[in-house]
């Protein structure tokens, strides 16, 4: 039998508890909080058919997430930065990793400091997006503006803006398409409606948008009427979109709001700002009568909520998906058929676990070098005495 020294024993045990609290906390943490996420089904309950009548059998996975605020090289600590940009990455890859979503969404926010960092500081920013949001060609990412990544309406300006729009490749107002399902992406940034440069080609583009729906609407009903003047319209699928932008759409405040992500009692009732907390009460109506979405999904509370606009048009506030911002981030899983949808939320592990697993195992170490050393104390003493008595014979 081989022996162990008392050294060795401590060690060993030593790395098991530190090891073993860094790897469950790093790594493994995500696999069960995500492994208990699914997609949700389409039933029939909410129209789960095609336009056909036809059940839907492959149904658009769409992984929606908000407010990521990667920390900037000016008001972001090192260490807060390691911390916040380590946990999206991890949750990020085990999301993709363990529910393969087709198509992901950012619904703006994405950098903290896009709205004044500095060209190197900009490119060292999206250097790291791109690491921590790395993907495989399977899946798109779709990526929408938000006031951090531009600046708030008076900051933005075209540089910042056309600066965000070339690291994404895309305009940020746009209709994305994928199995007949129309994902309508708007720059809420540029909703002022004060006739800004940048708000009249905003509009002006979701005007269009709007008039392309329409045309696609009309066209695919029998009677043509009204199609006259659709000419040089782009066809896209006949169905009402589904909207996506940073701002949510005007709400007084948060008060309605309910479930374990809301926003915290004590801020729920203050009343939100227009053009600053959430969109005017012009562009939020403007936007529901040009395109009668089904769904609306917005960021920018940092809180989750659920919202009925007239009536008849809802809307999810997604929370911000950075521990920095939340205890308890989460993401939207959703399956969208042309004619219907189903959501469910995703939560991550709480930032309280983690703690509290590095605690325990703090606690355990203290344990364990507390004994190692009585122990030896008690070698010791044990040895002094037996030297004692050795010596008075
Ligand atoms: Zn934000
Ligand atoms: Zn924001």
């Amino acid at each position: 039998m081989p022996r162990f020294s008392v050294k060795s024993v401590v060690a060993v045990l030593l790395i098991v508890v530190v090891g073993g609290a860094f790897f469950f906390c790093e790594y493994l943490i995500y696999f069960p909080a995500i492994f208990r996420c699914a997609w949700p089904k389409l039933s029939h309950a909410w129209g789960g058919e095609g336009m056909d009548g036809q059940p839907v059998d492959s149904p658009v996975h769409a992984m929606v997430l908000s407010d990521t605020h990667l920390l900037g090289a000016v008001g972001g600590h090192w260490f807060d930065k390691l911390r916040r940009e380590w946990q999206m990455e991890r949750a990020f890859q085990t999301a993709l990793w363990l529910l393969k979503p087709e198509i992901v969404f950012i619904l703006g926010d994405i950098f903290d400091e896009g709205k004044w960092s500095s060209q190197k500081h900009w490119e060292d920013d999206v250097r790291r997006f791109h690491r921590m949001f790395r993907h495989s060609p399977d899946t798109e990412l779709v990526v929408l503006v938000g006031n951090h990544d531009i600046g708030f309406h008076y900051e933005m300006d075209w540089f910042k803006l056309q600066r965000f729009e070339k690291v994404f490749n895309a305009s940020s107002t746009r209709i994305v398409t994928t199995k007949g399902v129309n994902f309508l992406l708007v720059n809420s940034v540029a909703l002022h409606g004060d006739g800004c440069p940048i708000c009249q080609s905003v509009e002006k583009e979701l005007i269009k948008l709007s008039r392309d729906l329409n045309c696609s609407f009309q066209s695919s009903q029998s009677n043509s009427e009204g199609t006259e003047n659709c000419e040089g319209s782009q066809t896209y699928p006949p169905t009402a979109p589904i909207m996506l932008q940073h701002y949510p759409l005007y709400r007084v405040s948060d008060a309605s709001c309910t479930g374990q992500d809301a926003a915290p009692p004590e801020e729920r009732h203050l009343l939100f700002r227009e053009k600053y907390d959430v969109l005017s009460k012009e562009a939020s109506q403007r936007l529901l009568q040009w395109f009668k979405p089904r769904l609306i999904l917005s960021g920018h509370t940092h809180s989750g909520c659920e919202v009925l606009h007239d009536n008849k048009y809802p809307e999810i506030s997604v929370p911000s998906f950075s521990w920095r911002n939340r205890n308890n981030p989460s993401f939207i899983l959703a399956s969208v058929s042309p004619s219907s949808y189903t959501l469910s939320k995703c939560f991550m592990p709480e930032e309280s676990t983690v703690i509290g697993v590095y605690c325990s195992a703090g606690a355990c170490l203290l344990l364990l070098l507390l004994a190692h050393c009585l122990w030896m104390k008690g070698l010791m003493q044990l040895s002094l005495c037996l030297l004692g008595k050795h010596k008075s014979l």
